[in-house]
């Protein structure tokens, strides 16, 4: 996986609110905010991770990029050009560029058409190919990620979780896109097919020059994936940078957290590591605390942490943490 130094897609400052009704027959409304205020950037042929426990708003954000829900504010940037105020029409080239890998491959295709119908359905919204020449190309996306060709005429119900899981990437796949968002696409395949479905989007971004924001809650998967990876906690990046650098030196309480259920190989390593016990659940995004988000499960909270809500700061070697620890 080469990365080039060419950025692809640029996030600023993007914000996803929810506007919820309070009861069933109340007039007034409160706000979830999804995705508040996140900026990174992504360049072509990198793997951007994003992780966080589930519910922490990193499936929005893929969604959001992709305008699957439209932003509440801020701007998405494609190559250098903003994207986020066009209409579904405008929007379609850039759809044809960004497709999404979903994390339930039985929900995600349609029970009643045959798996050649579902990779010939992109390219008929995008009219790409006709006749024959579609057929063909149907036929070698089966087989690009190792199906057979006769598995064309059966339907989603009589393939398992990871063949789906293929046919899915095969769809994605079908209008040539640059960028991906795969979102938790391992989550629900047996351990045993994980390590298949990982190595097909490694070989595919290799030969194609691929691009992939990759959510995730699996912190080992997203450190064997990635490039750059971002922790987010309640709708917010609270650490970002390059793979190395966070996983050899987290400096958010966190990710100090996340990081330290990873199983550790080396024995005498492991032994004198300490499991860090998340207290409680993540806070509601309807109604987080004051200041910083974590502070109600942080063990180093301070007064400050519940006045002050810390902004990403860059502590060198391009490593963005917001935590007031960081700030002393
Ligand atoms: Fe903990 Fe305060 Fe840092 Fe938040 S800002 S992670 S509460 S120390």
């Amino acid at each position: 996986m080469v990365a080039s130094k060419e950025k692809l897609l640029e996030v600023r400052h993007l914000k996803k609110h929810f506007e919820m009704k309070k009861g069933l027959f109340a007039s007034s409304k409160s706000v979830l905010k999804a995705v508040d205020d996140i900026s990174f950037s992504i360049n072509k042929g990198e793997t951007f991770g994003l992780v966080g426990e589930s519910g922490c708003g990193k499936t929005t954000v893929g969604r959001t990029i992709l305008k699957l829900y439209e932003p509440t504010s801020g701007q998405i940037l494609y190559k250098d050009t903003p994207i986020e105020g066009l209409l579904h029409k405008e929007m379609l080239p850039y759809r044809k560029k960004m497709q999404m890998i979903f994390q339930d491959p039985y929900a995600s295709l349609d029970p009643r058409m045959t798996v050649g119908e579902i990779i010939a359905d992109p390219l008929i919204v995008h009219s790409m190919y006709s006749g024959k020449e579609r057929m063909d190309r149907v036929k070698e996306l089966i087989e690009l990620v190792g199906l057979q060709r006769d598995h064309l005429n059966r339907y989603p119900h009589e393939f398992s979780g990871g063949q789906r899981q293929r046919i899915g990437i095969a769809r994605a796949l079908a209008v040539e896109p640059e960028f991906l968002i795969c979102d938790e696409p391992i989550s629900a395949l047996d351990v045993s097919i994980q390590a298949q479905v990982v190595n097909m989007l490694e070989e595919l971004q290799e030969k194609f020059g691929l691009t992939y924001l990759f959510v995730s809650h699996d912190l080992s998967m997203v450190r064997h994936m990635s490039h750059k990876v971002g922790v987010m906690y309640l709708g917010s990046l609270v650490e970002y940078s390059e793979v190395d650098e966070l996983y050899t030196n987290m400096q958010h309480p966190y990710t100090q957290a996340l990081l330290s259920a990873l199983p550790i190989a080396d024995p005498d390593r492991a032994e004198q590591s300490e499991r860090i016990h998340l207290q409680g659940d993540v806070p509601s995004p309807i109604n987080p605390p004051s200041g910083c988000a974590f502070r109600t499960r942080c063990k180093f909270a301070m007064q400050v942490c519940s006045e002050e809500k810390p902004l990403l700061r860059d502590i060198g070697n391009s490593h963005m943490v917001a935590c007031h620890l960081s700030n002393q």
